[in-house]
């Protein structure tokens, strides 16, 4: 089923065989690109994913999965994709048998990532795994548990620990150009409208709220940003639409970090939020926007400017990613960068359930 480059593995060889010398033989043949399948065919797969697979260079979408069979003929016109590379949930596991698809990328619901991701690994594939990575942290261990057992990569989708403003700022959390860090401000929401109250994105047993979805990208940047990893939270919920939001719509959570250092963070789902400010000793420096597909940029207290990066954040993603792959290269954004995310966030939600309490994150 669906071998259509897998001649560059195994009959390439056999056919040029007389012409080649000895050294071909010793060397593997690589695949020029990687085959991707999404897996869940919404919002991000569809208007972003898809669009900028199309601009990488070391991967490229040859399958789907999807549960929904209207959207079978649309994507298979749109993006020539074969009979034998379409898929649905029940039967995805049989995606093991074919060699044209390399990795699984799961853009759904978040309490399905676990799930989803489990059955790409011990298909064989490797998996890419939208964030959140999971809805807790045990999920996170039992998807890193099957990608080690079934020797497959797995990166979360962190786009911009790919992208080159950001990633100024992680390398400045080693070099500190404005002296050591004091504290960070951080925060990431949009106003959510919320007119489907069957989204999932509003309900928590499917991993929804603005935490989950918006939240993680302030805990990661302050993560990021110092290089370190928190020792403490303490963490509040507010709603402004309470009968709207069954998880949670508007999210205060406060970090301390080793050696004094401390972040005050913020994620909601009623307001539009994307910025963080780092303190130091000898000046400051702001991301602004934090998170945006486009037009990340720093300024610093000096009036020093870092310019927005040009290209496309979740092509350089897919393809960083993709070139870990064929050069069995540790990823940028390995599994267990998810995982200290969720770590905090199972620690928020705590903190957030006992009125703010302070909970230590060991
Ligand atoms: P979405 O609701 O638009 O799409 C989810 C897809 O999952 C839909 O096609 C839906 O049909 C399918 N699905 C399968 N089983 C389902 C079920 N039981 N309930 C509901 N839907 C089900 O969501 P989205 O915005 O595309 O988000 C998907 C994932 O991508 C999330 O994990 C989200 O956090 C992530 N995401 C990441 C970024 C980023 O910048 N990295 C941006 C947007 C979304």
């Amino acid at each position: 089923m669906g071998n259509r480059r897998s001649f560059l593995k195994t009959s390439g060889i056999l056919l040029a065989a007389s012409a080649l010398p000895l050294s071909s033989f010793m060397i593997p043949q690589r695949k020029s690109k990687l085959g991707v399948a999404l897996v869940g065919l919404g919002y991000y797969s569809k208007d972003i994913l898809a669009p900028a697979l199309q601009l990488t260079k070391y991967c490229e979408l040859r399958g789907i999965v999807t549960g929904s069979p209207e959207k079978i003929p649309v994507w298979q016109k749109k993006y020539k994709i074969p009979d034998a590379n379409v898929y649905n949930y029940e039967n995805m596991h049989t995606i093991a048998d074919n060699d044209d698809i390399d990795i699984v990328y799961i853009v759904l619901p978040n309490s399905l990532h676990k799930p989803y991701s489990i059955i790409g690994a011990e298909a064989g594939k490797h998996v890419w795994c939208e964030k959140p990575m999971a809805m807790n942290v045990s999920e996170c261990e039992a998807i890193i548990q099957a990608c080690n057992k079934n020797k497959v990569q797995l990166t979360i989708g962190y786009r911009l620990q790919h992208e080159p403003v950001t990633q100024t700022i992680i390398k400045w959390s080693q070099t500190k150009p404005y002296g050591t860090i004091n504290s960070l401000y951080a925060e990431a929401g949009f106003y959510n409208r919320a007119s489907d109250h069957n989204n999932w994105k509003l309900h928590k047993t499917l991993g929804g709220g603005a935490m989950y979805d918006m939240g993680v990208y302030p805990l990661n940047a302050v993560r990021y940003a110092t290089g370190l990893e928190p020792i403490s939270v303490s963490a509040t919920h507010e709603y402004t639409r309470p009968n709207v939001f069954i998880a949670d719509e508007i999210t205060h959570f406060n970090l301390e970090f080793p050696n004094g250092i401390t972040a005050q963070c913020k994620t909601s789902f009623a307001e539009n939020i994307n910025t963080m400010k780092v303190d130091c000793a000898n000046g400051w420096y702001k991301a602004e926007p934090l998170q945006y597909y486009n037009g990340v940029s720093v300024l610093g207290s000096d009036g020093q400017k870092v310019s927005p990066f040009q290209g496309n954040q979740q092509a350089k993603q897919m393809d960083d990613d993709a070139l870990a792959i064929m050069n069995k290269t540790a990823p940028i954004v390995p599994g267990e960068e998810g995982f200290k995310d969720i770590k905090v966030v199972e620690a928020i939600y705590k903190s957030a359930a006992q009125n703010g309490k302070r909970i230590p994150i060991a």
